[in-house]
Protein backbone atom coordinates (compact mmCIF):
# COMPACT_ATOMS: atom_id res chain seq x y z
CA UNK A 1 0.00 0.00 0.00
CA UNK A 2 1.29 3.37 -1.08
CA UNK A 3 0.48 6.40 0.69
CA UNK A 4 -0.20 10.44 -1.11
CA UNK A 5 -0.31 13.45 -0.14
CA UNK A 6 -3.57 15.81 -0.22
CA UNK A 7 -1.70 18.28 -1.96
CA UNK A 8 0.11 16.47 -4.42
CA UNK A 9 3.74 17.67 -4.42
CA UNK A 10 5.06 15.40 -2.12
CA UNK A 11 6.79 11.69 -2.72
CA UNK A 12 4.61 8.66 -1.99
CA UNK A 13 5.78 6.76 1.09
CA UNK A 14 5.11 3.31 2.29
CA UNK A 15 3.25 2.77 5.91
CA UNK A 16 6.52 2.69 7.78
CA UNK A 17 7.61 6.14 6.78
CA UNK A 18 4.12 7.57 6.84
CA UNK A 19 3.90 5.91 10.73
CA UNK A 20 7.18 8.09 10.94
CA UNK A 21 5.84 11.17 9.10
CA UNK A 22 3.65 13.71 10.24
CA UNK A 23 3.03 16.46 7.78
CA UNK A 24 3.74 15.65 3.93
CA UNK A 25 6.94 17.76 2.69
CA UNK A 26 4.40 20.21 0.69
CA UNK A 27 2.15 20.69 4.01
CA UNK A 28 -0.19 18.25 3.07
CA UNK A 29 -1.53 15.16 5.01
CA UNK A 30 -1.03 11.58 3.42
CA UNK A 31 -3.92 9.23 2.87
CA UNK A 32 -4.12 5.64 1.10
CA UNK A 33 -3.55 5.78 -2.49
CA UNK A 34 -6.18 3.62 -3.35
CA UNK A 35 -8.39 2.17 -0.31
CA UNK A 36 -9.31 -1.73 0.00
CA UNK A 37 -13.28 -2.87 -0.72
CA UNK A 38 -14.97 -5.22 1.30
CA UNK A 39 -17.73 -6.93 -0.28
CA UNK A 40 -20.86 -7.19 1.77
CA UNK A 41 -20.63 -10.56 1.74
CA UNK A 42 -17.03 -11.01 3.30
CA UNK A 43 -18.12 -8.14 5.95
CA UNK A 44 -20.93 -10.66 6.58
CA UNK A 45 -18.63 -13.16 7.12
CA UNK A 46 -16.92 -11.14 9.85
CA UNK A 47 -20.03 -11.53 12.11
CA UNK A 48 -18.58 -12.67 15.89
CA UNK A 49 -15.50 -12.35 15.33
CA UNK A 50 -13.07 -10.72 18.77
CA UNK A 51 -12.60 -7.07 18.63
CA UNK A 52 -8.92 -7.85 17.66
CA UNK A 53 -9.51 -10.26 15.06
CA UNK A 54 -12.19 -8.03 13.55
CA UNK A 55 -9.38 -5.03 13.48
CA UNK A 56 -7.00 -7.18 11.75
CA UNK A 57 -9.44 -8.25 8.90
CA UNK A 58 -9.87 -4.23 8.33
CA UNK A 59 -6.26 -3.01 8.84
CA UNK A 60 -4.31 -5.72 7.51
CA UNK A 61 -4.85 -4.24 3.74
CA UNK A 62 -3.07 -0.91 4.80
CA UNK A 63 -0.20 -2.21 7.04
CA UNK A 64 0.30 -4.90 4.40
CA UNK A 65 3.90 -6.36 3.65
CA UNK A 66 5.10 -3.81 6.23
CA UNK A 67 4.50 -6.50 8.69
CA UNK A 68 4.19 -9.72 8.86
CA UNK A 69 0.48 -11.06 9.63
CA UNK A 70 0.95 -13.09 13.00
CA UNK A 71 3.16 -9.77 14.33
CA UNK A 72 0.48 -8.02 13.48
CA UNK A 73 -1.95 -10.03 15.15
CA UNK A 74 0.04 -10.48 18.59
CA UNK A 75 -0.07 -6.53 18.24
CA UNK A 76 -3.57 -6.08 18.36
CA UNK A 77 -4.51 -8.79 20.40
CA UNK A 78 -2.17 -6.95 23.18
CA UNK A 79 -3.56 -3.43 22.43
CA UNK A 80 -7.14 -4.15 22.98
CA UNK A 81 -6.80 -6.86 25.45
CA UNK A 82 -5.81 -3.95 28.08
CA UNK A 83 -9.21 -2.68 27.69
CA UNK A 84 -11.38 -3.29 30.71
CA UNK A 85 -14.60 -4.46 28.72
CA UNK A 86 -14.45 -7.86 26.69
CA UNK A 87 -16.53 -6.57 24.07
CA UNK A 88 -13.50 -3.68 23.92
CA UNK A 89 -16.23 -1.21 22.24
CA UNK A 90 -19.66 -2.27 23.93
CA UNK A 91 -22.94 -0.65 22.84
CA UNK A 92 -25.14 0.91 25.29
CA UNK A 93 -28.98 1.46 24.38
CA UNK A 94 -30.61 4.59 24.56
CA UNK A 95 -33.84 4.65 23.48
CA UNK A 96 -35.69 1.89 20.58
CA UNK A 97 -33.37 2.57 18.11
CA UNK A 98 -30.44 4.75 19.23
CA UNK A 99 -27.29 3.87 20.89
CA UNK A 100 -24.30 5.11 22.19
CA UNK A 101 -21.14 2.81 21.71
CA UNK A 102 -18.23 3.64 24.56
CA UNK A 103 -15.16 4.16 23.58
CA UNK A 104 -13.80 5.02 26.67
CA UNK A 105 -12.99 1.77 28.00
CA UNK A 106 -9.43 1.83 27.37
CA UNK A 107 -6.58 2.98 29.76
CA UNK A 108 -7.29 6.45 30.23
CA UNK A 109 -11.32 7.16 29.24
CA UNK A 110 -11.07 8.56 25.93
CA UNK A 111 -11.37 6.52 22.56
CA UNK A 112 -8.11 8.10 21.64
CA UNK A 113 -6.87 4.87 23.50
CA UNK A 114 -8.40 2.87 20.66
CA UNK A 115 -5.08 4.57 17.88
CA UNK A 116 -2.83 5.38 20.39
CA UNK A 117 -2.29 2.07 22.48
CA UNK A 118 -1.33 0.66 18.85
CA UNK A 119 0.31 3.27 17.54
CA UNK A 120 3.03 3.06 20.14
CA UNK A 121 3.54 -0.74 19.56
CA UNK A 122 3.66 0.04 15.93
CA UNK A 123 5.87 2.30 16.57
CA UNK A 124 8.15 0.51 18.48
CA UNK A 125 8.01 -3.11 16.06
CA UNK A 126 9.19 -0.90 13.28
CA UNK A 127 12.10 0.97 15.21
CA UNK A 128 13.89 -2.47 16.39
CA UNK A 129 13.85 -3.12 12.79
CA UNK A 130 15.74 0.00 11.43
CA UNK A 131 17.62 -0.16 14.85
CA UNK A 132 16.38 3.57 15.38
CA UNK A 133 15.31 5.55 18.46
CA UNK A 134 12.57 8.54 18.24
CA UNK A 135 11.95 11.18 20.54
CA UNK A 136 7.65 12.31 20.41
CA UNK A 137 7.30 15.77 21.66
CA UNK A 138 3.89 16.78 22.02
CA UNK A 139 1.43 19.35 23.53
CA UNK A 140 -1.86 18.37 25.48
CA UNK A 141 -4.89 19.71 27.02
CA UNK A 142 -6.06 16.84 27.88
CA UNK A 143 -6.35 13.45 26.40
CA UNK A 144 -4.25 13.12 23.69
CA UNK A 145 -1.14 13.25 26.16
CA UNK A 146 -2.70 10.94 28.53
CA UNK A 147 -3.31 8.66 25.69
CA UNK A 148 0.00 9.18 23.90
CA UNK A 149 1.79 8.62 27.00
CA UNK A 150 0.30 5.53 28.33
CA UNK A 151 0.33 4.10 24.74
CA UNK A 152 4.24 4.46 24.90
CA UNK A 153 5.56 3.50 28.39
CA UNK A 154 6.33 0.64 27.50
CA UNK A 155 8.28 1.13 23.95
CA UNK A 156 12.21 0.53 23.98
CA UNK A 157 12.73 2.80 21.09
CA UNK A 158 10.76 6.10 21.77
CA UNK A 159 11.39 8.20 24.19
CA UNK A 160 7.97 10.85 25.11
CA UNK A 161 7.84 14.22 26.00
CA UNK A 162 4.46 15.97 26.60
CA UNK A 163 4.21 19.50 27.36
CA UNK A 164 1.25 20.55 29.46
CA UNK A 165 0.18 24.26 30.65
CA UNK A 166 1.53 24.51 34.49
CA UNK A 167 -1.94 24.72 36.85
CA UNK A 168 -4.31 24.63 33.77
CA UNK A 169 -5.24 20.59 33.29
CA UNK A 170 -7.70 19.65 35.68
CA UNK A 171 -6.12 17.12 38.12
CA UNK A 172 -7.61 14.27 37.27
CA UNK A 173 -6.02 15.05 33.20
CA UNK A 174 -2.75 15.70 34.66
CA UNK A 175 -2.28 12.90 37.38
CA UNK A 176 -3.37 10.73 34.06
CA UNK A 177 0.03 12.09 32.64
CA UNK A 178 2.52 12.45 35.78
CA UNK A 179 1.52 9.33 37.06
CA UNK A 180 3.43 7.07 34.75
CA UNK A 181 6.44 6.59 35.49
CA UNK A 182 8.85 5.14 33.29
CA UNK A 183 12.22 5.95 32.07
CA UNK A 184 10.97 7.15 28.95
CA UNK A 185 8.00 9.26 30.33
CA UNK A 186 9.01 13.23 30.56
CA UNK A 187 6.18 15.02 31.86
CA UNK A 188 6.90 18.83 31.32
CA UNK A 189 4.69 21.46 33.03
CA UNK A 190 5.38 24.95 30.85
CA UNK A 191 4.70 28.34 33.09
CA UNK A 192 2.05 28.98 30.08
CA UNK A 193 -1.12 28.14 28.46
CA UNK A 194 -1.81 25.61 26.01
CA UNK A 195 -1.01 27.88 23.21
CA UNK A 196 2.68 28.60 24.56
CA UNK A 197 3.13 24.98 24.59
CA UNK A 198 1.70 24.29 21.18
CA UNK A 199 4.28 26.91 19.70
CA UNK A 200 7.05 25.43 21.11
CA UNK A 201 6.32 21.83 19.67
CA UNK A 202 6.04 23.42 16.54
CA UNK A 203 9.09 25.28 16.52
CA UNK A 204 10.75 22.27 17.69
CA UNK A 205 9.22 20.36 14.84
CA UNK A 206 10.23 22.86 12.31
CA UNK A 207 14.14 23.27 13.33
CA UNK A 208 15.40 19.79 14.91
CA UNK A 209 19.12 20.78 15.45
CA UNK A 210 18.74 21.32 19.01
CA UNK A 211 18.91 17.30 19.06
CA UNK A 212 22.44 17.41 16.85
CA UNK A 213 20.97 15.02 14.15
CA UNK A 214 21.21 11.99 16.77
CA UNK A 215 17.63 11.49 16.68
CA UNK A 216 14.38 12.71 15.51
CA UNK A 217 10.75 14.15 16.12
CA UNK A 218 7.68 12.39 15.50
CA UNK A 219 4.20 13.40 16.05
CA UNK A 220 1.24 11.35 17.10
CA UNK A 221 -1.80 14.09 16.84
CA UNK A 222 -4.36 13.42 14.63
CA UNK A 223 -2.31 13.73 11.15
CA UNK A 224 -0.37 10.71 12.00
CA UNK A 225 -2.58 8.16 9.68
CA UNK A 226 -2.18 5.39 11.71
CA UNK A 227 -4.67 7.44 14.24
CA UNK A 228 -7.24 7.26 11.68
CA UNK A 229 -6.52 3.88 10.19
CA UNK A 230 -7.32 2.34 13.42
CA UNK A 231 -10.57 4.53 13.79
CA UNK A 232 -12.25 2.75 10.51
CA UNK A 233 -12.49 -0.55 12.93
CA UNK A 234 -15.32 0.11 15.24
CA UNK A 235 -17.71 0.98 12.42
CA UNK A 236 -17.65 -2.28 11.05
CA UNK A 237 -18.00 -3.66 14.99
CA UNK A 238 -20.95 -1.50 15.67
CA UNK A 239 -22.70 -2.34 12.41
CA UNK A 240 -22.14 -6.19 12.62
CA UNK A 241 -23.57 -5.89 16.34
CA UNK A 242 -26.28 -4.39 14.73
CA UNK A 243 -27.29 -6.18 12.24
CA UNK A 244 -24.90 -4.86 9.41
CA UNK A 245 -24.11 -5.15 6.70
CA UNK A 246 -27.57 -5.81 5.77
CA UNK A 247 -29.42 -2.75 7.21
CA UNK A 248 -27.54 0.78 6.64
CA UNK A 249 -26.47 2.58 9.64
CA UNK A 250 -26.49 6.22 10.86
CA UNK A 251 -23.46 7.56 13.65
CA UNK A 252 -23.07 10.46 15.04
CA UNK A 253 -19.74 11.73 15.99
CA UNK A 254 -18.38 14.56 18.65
CA UNK A 255 -15.37 16.45 16.78
CA UNK A 256 -12.88 19.42 16.63
CA UNK A 257 -10.31 17.95 14.20
CA UNK A 258 -12.46 15.78 11.90
CA UNK A 259 -10.51 12.97 12.65
CA UNK A 260 -13.23 10.24 13.81
CA UNK A 261 -15.32 10.89 11.65
CA UNK A 262 -13.56 10.74 8.98
CA UNK A 263 -12.18 7.13 9.96
CA UNK A 264 -16.26 6.43 9.05
CA UNK A 265 -16.53 8.49 6.12
CA UNK A 266 -13.63 5.69 5.13
CA UNK A 267 -15.71 2.68 6.49
CA UNK A 268 -18.15 3.63 4.33
CA UNK A 269 -15.71 3.66 0.90
CA UNK A 270 -14.52 0.43 1.83
CA UNK A 271 -18.48 -0.96 1.67
CA UNK A 272 -19.74 -0.71 5.19
CA UNK A 273 -23.51 0.54 4.29
CA UNK A 274 -23.87 3.74 6.49
CA UNK A 275 -26.75 6.49 5.13
CA UNK A 276 -25.53 9.39 7.38
CA UNK A 277 -22.82 10.76 9.15
CA UNK A 278 -23.61 13.61 11.86
CA UNK A 279 -20.72 15.84 12.66
CA UNK A 280 -21.51 17.17 16.39
CA UNK A 281 -19.29 20.44 16.87
CA UNK A 282 -19.23 22.30 20.32
CA UNK A 283 -19.21 26.42 20.21
CA UNK A 284 -16.18 26.36 18.04
CA UNK A 285 -18.09 25.16 14.67
CA UNK A 286 -16.41 25.81 11.81
CA UNK A 287 -17.05 22.16 10.36
CA UNK A 288 -20.40 23.10 10.97
CA UNK A 289 -20.70 26.41 9.64
CA UNK A 290 -19.27 24.79 6.51
CA UNK A 291 -21.49 22.29 6.43
CA UNK A 292 -25.03 24.00 6.62
CA UNK A 293 -23.62 27.33 4.72
CA UNK A 294 -20.81 26.00 2.68
CA UNK A 295 -18.57 28.59 3.90
CA UNK A 296 -15.44 27.70 5.96
CA UNK A 297 -13.79 30.65 7.85
CA UNK A 298 -11.46 30.77 11.15
CA UNK A 299 -12.86 31.86 14.21
CA UNK A 300 -11.73 32.90 17.66
CA UNK A 301 -11.29 30.30 19.61
CA UNK A 302 -13.55 29.36 22.32
CA UNK A 303 -13.00 27.74 25.73
CA UNK A 304 -16.29 25.44 26.00
CA UNK A 305 -17.09 22.68 28.83
CA UNK A 306 -15.94 20.25 26.01
CA UNK A 307 -11.98 20.91 25.83
CA UNK A 308 -11.27 18.48 23.60
CA UNK A 309 -12.83 19.81 20.80
CA UNK A 310 -11.95 23.53 21.11
CA UNK A 311 -10.25 24.07 18.27
CA UNK A 312 -10.00 26.81 15.23
CA UNK A 313 -9.36 24.84 12.05
CA UNK A 314 -10.01 21.07 11.26
CA UNK A 315 -7.11 19.73 9.92
CA UNK A 316 -8.24 16.20 9.45
CA UNK A 317 -10.91 18.05 6.72
CA UNK A 318 -8.35 18.28 4.61
CA UNK A 319 -8.47 14.72 3.68
CA UNK A 320 -12.20 15.26 3.07
CA UNK A 321 -11.71 18.08 1.01
CA UNK A 322 -9.02 16.04 -1.29
CA UNK A 323 -11.67 13.46 -1.87
CA UNK A 324 -14.48 15.73 -3.02
CA UNK A 325 -11.95 17.43 -5.29
CA UNK A 326 -11.84 14.45 -7.16
CA UNK A 327 -8.52 14.02 -5.35
CA UNK A 328 -6.94 17.20 -6.95
CA UNK A 329 -3.80 18.36 -4.93
CA UNK A 330 -3.50 21.37 -6.70
CA UNK A 331 -7.10 22.59 -6.05
CA UNK A 332 -6.98 21.35 -2.67
CA UNK A 333 -3.61 23.50 -1.79
CA UNK A 334 -5.07 26.30 -3.44
CA UNK A 335 -7.93 26.67 -1.57
CA UNK A 336 -6.31 25.76 2.30
CA UNK A 337 -4.15 28.50 1.37
CA UNK A 338 -6.67 30.81 0.79
CA UNK A 339 -8.34 29.95 3.90
CA UNK A 340 -5.55 31.28 6.04
CA UNK A 341 -6.59 34.34 5.48
CA UNK A 342 -10.00 34.00 4.10
CA UNK A 343 -13.49 32.59 3.68
CA UNK A 344 -13.86 29.90 1.50
CA UNK A 345 -16.23 27.89 -0.26
CA UNK A 346 -16.21 25.07 -2.61
CA UNK A 347 -18.25 24.43 -5.74
CA UNK A 348 -21.70 24.10 -5.12
CA UNK A 349 -22.27 20.76 -6.71
CA UNK A 350 -19.21 19.35 -4.44
CA UNK A 351 -20.70 20.56 -1.79
CA UNK A 352 -23.94 19.06 -2.21
CA UNK A 353 -22.47 15.61 -2.71
CA UNK A 354 -20.61 16.06 0.53
CA UNK A 355 -24.60 17.19 2.05
CA UNK A 356 -25.73 13.66 1.05
CA UNK A 357 -23.56 11.82 3.70
CA UNK A 358 -22.86 14.67 6.03
CA UNK A 359 -25.15 16.55 8.48
CA UNK A 360 -24.31 18.57 11.52
CA UNK A 361 -24.88 20.73 14.76
CA UNK A 362 -23.26 22.79 16.72
CA UNK A 363 -24.27 22.83 20.59
CA UNK A 364 -23.58 25.15 23.36
CA UNK A 365 -21.99 24.16 27.08
CA UNK A 366 -25.97 25.38 28.23
CA UNK A 367 -27.53 22.85 25.99
CA UNK A 368 -24.55 20.20 26.90
CA UNK A 369 -25.41 20.35 30.63
CA UNK A 370 -29.45 19.75 29.72
CA UNK A 371 -28.91 17.03 27.16
CA UNK A 372 -26.60 15.07 30.29
CA UNK A 373 -29.17 15.91 32.36
CA UNK A 374 -32.15 14.95 30.25
CA UNK A 375 -30.37 11.56 29.36
CA UNK A 376 -30.00 10.60 32.85
CA UNK A 377 -33.66 11.50 33.90
CA UNK A 378 -34.54 8.94 31.00
CA UNK A 379 -31.79 6.33 31.77
CA UNK A 380 -30.03 6.93 34.99
CA UNK A 381 -27.23 6.96 32.42
CA UNK A 382 -24.41 10.00 32.75
CA UNK A 383 -22.72 11.06 29.45
CA UNK A 384 -19.56 13.34 29.05
CA UNK A 385 -19.86 16.50 28.00
CA UNK A 386 -18.28 15.54 24.95
CA UNK A 387 -20.49 12.88 24.30
CA UNK A 388 -23.60 14.58 25.31
CA UNK A 389 -23.11 16.69 21.98
CA UNK A 390 -22.88 13.45 20.27
CA UNK A 391 -26.27 12.70 21.63
CA UNK A 392 -27.78 16.09 21.14
CA UNK A 393 -27.03 16.24 17.14
CA UNK A 394 -28.03 12.77 16.64
CA UNK A 395 -31.69 13.55 17.87
CA UNK A 396 -31.69 16.89 16.25
CA UNK A 397 -30.62 15.60 12.35
CA UNK A 398 -32.37 12.48 12.51
CA UNK A 399 -32.97 11.49 9.00
CA UNK A 400 -34.73 8.11 9.55
CA UNK A 401 -36.44 6.37 12.22
CA UNK A 402 -35.89 3.34 11.22
CA UNK A 403 -32.13 3.11 10.63
CA UNK A 404 -29.81 2.56 13.71
CA UNK A 405 -28.47 6.00 15.44
CA UNK A 406 -25.24 5.23 17.13
CA UNK A 407 -23.04 8.14 19.21
CA UNK A 408 -19.90 7.86 19.39
CA UNK A 409 -19.08 7.96 23.24
CA UNK A 410 -15.37 9.43 22.95
CA UNK A 411 -14.95 9.62 26.79
CA UNK A 412 -15.94 8.71 30.50
CA UNK A 413 -17.80 10.80 32.28
CA UNK A 414 -15.39 11.11 35.21
CA UNK A 415 -12.89 12.82 32.83
CA UNK A 416 -14.81 15.58 33.49
CA UNK A 417 -16.41 16.13 36.44
CA UNK A 418 -17.23 19.78 36.20
CA UNK A 419 -19.60 19.27 33.07
CA UNK A 420 -21.62 17.08 35.04
CA UNK A 421 -21.32 18.98 38.57
CA UNK A 422 -22.32 22.38 36.29
CA UNK A 423 -25.83 20.11 34.76
CA UNK A 424 -26.90 20.08 38.28
CA UNK A 425 -26.83 16.88 39.14
CA UNK A 426 -26.32 15.43 42.53
CA UNK A 427 -24.64 12.11 40.95
CA UNK A 428 -20.12 12.19 41.14
CA UNK A 429 -19.25 10.15 38.30
CA UNK A 430 -16.68 7.78 40.03
CA UNK A 431 -13.55 7.10 37.94
CA UNK A 432 -13.33 3.27 36.68
CA UNK A 433 -11.95 0.14 39.74
CA UNK A 434 -8.84 0.33 37.46
CA UNK A 435 -8.03 4.02 37.67
CA UNK A 436 -9.93 4.12 41.42
CA UNK A 437 -6.28 4.71 42.80
CA UNK A 438 -5.59 7.39 40.76
CA UNK A 439 -5.17 10.67 43.43
CA UNK A 440 -2.94 8.47 45.67
CA UNK A 441 -0.47 7.52 43.11
CA UNK A 442 2.95 9.50 42.86
CA UNK A 443 3.64 11.65 40.49
CA UNK A 444 6.60 12.83 38.51
CA UNK A 445 7.21 16.28 36.16
CA UNK A 446 9.02 18.93 35.58
CA UNK A 447 8.50 22.70 35.84
CA UNK A 448 9.75 24.93 33.00
CA UNK A 449 9.41 28.31 32.14
CA UNK A 450 7.60 29.26 28.95
CA UNK A 451 11.02 29.07 27.30
CA UNK A 452 11.67 27.66 24.04
CA UNK A 453 15.43 27.29 24.98
CA UNK A 454 14.91 25.57 28.40
CA UNK A 455 12.17 23.19 26.71
CA UNK A 456 14.94 21.86 23.83
CA UNK A 457 17.55 21.64 26.29
CA UNK A 458 15.93 19.76 28.64
CA UNK A 459 14.55 17.35 26.31
CA UNK A 460 18.22 17.11 24.50
CA UNK A 461 19.98 16.26 28.02
CA UNK A 462 16.59 13.35 29.29
CA UNK A 463 16.22 11.58 25.60
CA UNK A 464 17.81 7.71 25.97
CA UNK A 465 21.07 8.26 24.87
CA UNK A 466 21.63 11.61 25.79
C1 LIG B 1 -10.06 14.16 20.84
C2 LIG B 1 -11.45 14.11 21.33
C3 LIG B 1 -12.54 14.45 20.49
C4 LIG B 1 -12.36 14.98 19.08
O1 LIG B 1 -11.74 14.07 18.24
P1 LIG B 1 -11.39 14.45 16.70
O2 LIG B 1 -10.14 13.68 16.38
O3 LIG B 1 -11.21 15.89 16.67
O4 LIG B 1 -12.49 13.98 15.87
C5 LIG B 1 -13.82 14.31 20.99
N1 LIG B 1 -14.03 13.90 22.25
C6 LIG B 1 -13.02 13.57 23.08
C7 LIG B 1 -13.33 13.14 24.47
C8 LIG B 1 -11.70 13.66 22.66
O5 LIG B 1 -10.69 13.34 23.49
Amino acid sequence: MRYISTRGDAPSLGFEDVLLTGLATDGGLYVPESLPKFSLEEIRSWRGLSYAELAFKVMHPFVDDAIPADDFRAMLDETYNQFAHKAVAPLVQLDSNEWVMELFRGPTLAFKDFALQLLGRLLDYVLEKRKQHVVIMGATSGDTGSAAIEGCRHCEHVDIFILHPHERVSEVQRRQMTTVIGDNVHNIAVKGNFDDCQRMVKASFGDQSFLKGETQLVAVNSINWARIMAQIVYYFQASLALGGPDRSMAFSVPTGNFGDIFAGYLAREMGLPISQLVIATNRNDILHRFMSGNRYEKQQLEHTLSPSMDIMVSSNFERLLFDLHGRDGAAVRDLLERAQTEAVSIEDYRWKSARKLFDSDAVDDATTCEIIREVFDQNEYLLDPHTAIGVRAARNCRRDDSVPMITLGTAHPAKFPDAVKQSGMGVKPELPHHLADLFEREERYTVLDDDLKSVQDFIASHWKSA
